[in-house]
C-alpha cells in the first residue's frame, strides 16, 4: 500500500512537472501577467497603471519617462528597455493615429514579453545580449487624446475650448484619426510641408509643420536620442491592412535604404504582411516616415496590423499578437 502511494505521488509530481514545462515554449515565458491580452479597448488609464507595474517589476532593465504632453495635457510616455547607455538605439512608435489604438496594447505586450524573457533566448539570441547593445525606446501611445476620443467620444477631452471646437468639426468620434485639435499627426512633420485639408478626423496637416505638441515632443525625443548614440531604425505601428511600408528612394543614402529593406524583410518574414508597392514620395508633405527617411536619414518601416476597419475589433488581437510578438526584438537583432 505504502509502495503504491509512493508510486502515485511520483506520477502526480511528474504530471505537474510536465504541466509546468507545457506553459513555456522553447524556454521563453509564454504569458506575462501585467498587460492584458484581452479583447477590449486598451485605455490611457490602463496604460498608466501597467507602466507603473512594469517599472516596478523590471526596474533593472526598464525606464519610463515623460517626453512631453498632448494638447489636452495627457502624458506622452517613453519606455526604454535594455541598456540606456548603449551606442545603438531602435525606436518604436504606436498609435500616431487615434483609432489605431490596438497598437498601444501591442507595444505594451511586446515590452512585457521582452522584459519577462530578458535572460532567455528569442529566435536563438539572448534578449539581454541584444538589449545590451541596442536599447529599444518605445512611445506606445503617440496620440493619447485621439485615442480617448475614439474610445469614449468628444466628452473625453477635458479642455472646454478644444471640446467645443471638436463638436463643430463633427464626424464620427470612434473613427477619429487626428489629435484633439483635428490635426492628423502623421501629416504634421517638417518635411516638404504644405498645409492642406481641413480640421477634422483625418488628413489636416495643421497650420504649420510641428504645430502640434505631440509632434514637437516626438521630434525632441528622437533628437535627444540621436545625441546619445546612433538611431539604427524606427518601427511605426499603425492599423490596418496587414501591409508594410518598406520602400525607399534614392533621396535616402544607400545604407539607409538597405537597412530599411532588411527591416521590412524581417517584419514580413514574421507577419506575412505584404509590401506596399504603390508608395510614391514625389510629394512627401508632412509624413513622419518621409521626415525620418529623407531628412534625418534613419531607416524606417511602417507596419499596418490587422484586417478589419480601424478601430479593430478586440477579437483580432490574438492573431496580431501571434504575428508581431517577435518583430521588434528581431529588428533589434539585425543591428546588434
Ligand atoms: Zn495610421
Amino acid at each position: 500500500m505504502k509502495k503504491n502511494m509512493k508510486r502515485m505521488m511520483g506520477w502526480i509530481f511528474t504530471a505537474v512537472l510536465i504541466c509546468c514545462i507545457g506553459f513555456t515554449t522553447k524556454g521563453v515565458t509564454a504569458d506575462a501577467a501585467i498587460v492584458s491580452g484581452g479583447k477590449k479597448n486598451y485605455s490611457y488609464s490602463e496604460l498608466q497603471k501597467d507602466l507603473q507595474q512594469l517599472k516596478k517589476k523590471y526596474k533593472n532593465h526598464c525606464q519610463v519617462n515623460v517626453i512631453g504632453k498632448s494638447e489636452d495635457k495627457r502624458n506622452l510616455y517613453e519606455v526604454v528597455i535594455g541598456n540606456p547607455d548603449a551606442k545603438k538605439h531602435l525606436l518604436v512608435m504606436g498609435n500616431l493615429h487615434a483609432r489605431e489604438h490596438m497598437t498601444v496594447q501591442l507595444c505594451m505586450k511586446q515590452i512585457e514579453y521582452y522584459l519577462s524573457n530578458y535572460n532567455k533566448k528569442i529566435s536563438g539570441k539572448k534578449v539581454s545580449a541584444t538589449l545590451d547593445k541596442v536599447a529599444i525606446h518605445y512611445v506606445p501611445s503617440c496620440n493619447p487624446d485621439g485615442t480617448a476620443i475614439s474610445q469614449r467620444g468628444f466628452n473625453a477631452i477635458r479642455n472646454k475650448k478644444l471640446r467645443s471646437s471638436l463638436r463643430k468639426m463633427g464626424g464620427s468620434s470612434s473613427r477619429w484619426k487626428a489629435n484633439a485639435r483635428g490635426v492628423d499627426l502623421n501629416r504634421n512633420w517638417n518635411v516638404a510641408f504644405k498645409t492642406s485639408g481641413r480640421k477634422g478626423s483625418s488628413g489636416y496637416c495643421g497650420p504649420k509643420a510641428e504645430s502640434e505638441s505631440e509632434t514637437r515632443a516626438l521630434v525632441n525625443w528622437s533628437n535627444r536620442i540621436q545625441k546619445q548614440g546612433k538611431i539604427v531604425g524606427i518601427v511605426s505601428y499603425h492599423s490596418t491592412g496587414s501591409i508594410i511600408y518598406g520602400k525607399s528612394t534614392s533621396r535616402a543614402p544607400k545604407a539607409v535604404r538597405n537597412a530599411t529593406t532588411r527591416m521590412y524583410q524581417t517584419a514580413k518574414s514574421l507577419t506575412g504582411y505584404q509590401l506596399v508597392q504603390h508608395e510614391s514620395y514625389a510629394l512627401p508633405h508632412g509624413y513622419s516616415r518621409t521626415y525620418y527617411l529623407y531628412k534625418k536619414k534613419i531607416p524606417f518601416i511602417t507596419v499596418e496590423v490587422g484586417r478589419g476597419a480601424a478601430p479593430l475589433g478586440g477579437g483580432e488581437f490574438g492573431s496580431i499578437w501571434a504575428k508581431n510578438k517577435n518583430v521588434v526584438i528581431r529588428e533589434a537583432q539585425l543591428f546588434q
